[in-house]
């Protein structure tokens, strides 16, 4: 197992402008894999390479199929390509907007509604070092935002409507499987406080 600590809210890595990387090695692409590992198991659609405590522009981003989560399903119709992104920058991006629930495994359980370009282009570099270029629109031009944010040191609640910060909670009686809970941005730092001074007894 290849799985990485996910540094949580609060922590200044997450803060920091990272690094853009200045070559594809053998110790970049083992990161990327741990990477992709983590956000497999954790489960997420993306990562960024301060979200593990390492300050350079590197992601990875997966394509949701399917928001069906029948246990029938197999992974392969629910998730689809993925991508590990070096050196990301946005090239393009719509004038329209596209306003969904966002999370970050960063500030795991808190959701909040941002408002996000639909559709982006993103240039990148590719693990073998080679140019790519993602023509994205929903989910995943949502996410490439969220992850390429990271390496601006910018999280999504600081472009959230804070009206709509709320907790996921596991809820059998809900037929998605939780409800949401209502918090303040107060409430939320001092709870990912309390995470922090926990995982720092460990
Ligand atoms: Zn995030």
């Amino acid at each position: 197992m290849n799985e990485l600590k996910i540094f949580h809210y609060g922590d200044p890595v997450l803060r920091k402008k990272a690094k853009k990387v200045k070559q594809v090695d053998d110790d970049l692409r083992q990161l990327m894999a741990g990477m992709v590992e983590t956000m497999v198991e954790e489960p997420g659609v993306g990562l960024a390479a301060p979200q593990v405590g390492v300050s350079l522009r590197a992601i990875c981003v997966r394509e949701l199929l399917s928001r069906d989560e029948d246990e029938e399903k197999d992974e392969d119709d629910v998730w689809g390509q993925t991508w590990c992104l070096i050196n990301p920058v946005i090239t393009k991006r719509s004038k329209d907007t596209q306003t969904g629930n966002e999370g970050c495994l960063s500030l795991p359980t808190l959701l909040a509604m941002v408002e996000r370009a639909s559709a982006v282009v993103v240039k990148a570099h590719d693990l073998e070092g080679n140019e790519v270029v993602i023509e994205a629109s929903g989910l995943l031009a949502r996410a490439l935002q969220h992850e390429i944010d990271h390496l601006q040191g910018i999280l999504f609640i600081d472009r959230c409507d804070k009206d709509t910060l709320a907790w996921m909670v596991p809820d059998e009686e809900d037929e998605r499987g939780y409800r949401l809970d209502p918090t303040t941005m107060e409430e939320a730092v001092e709870r990912f406080d309390r995470l922090r001074q926990r995982e720092s007894k460990q």
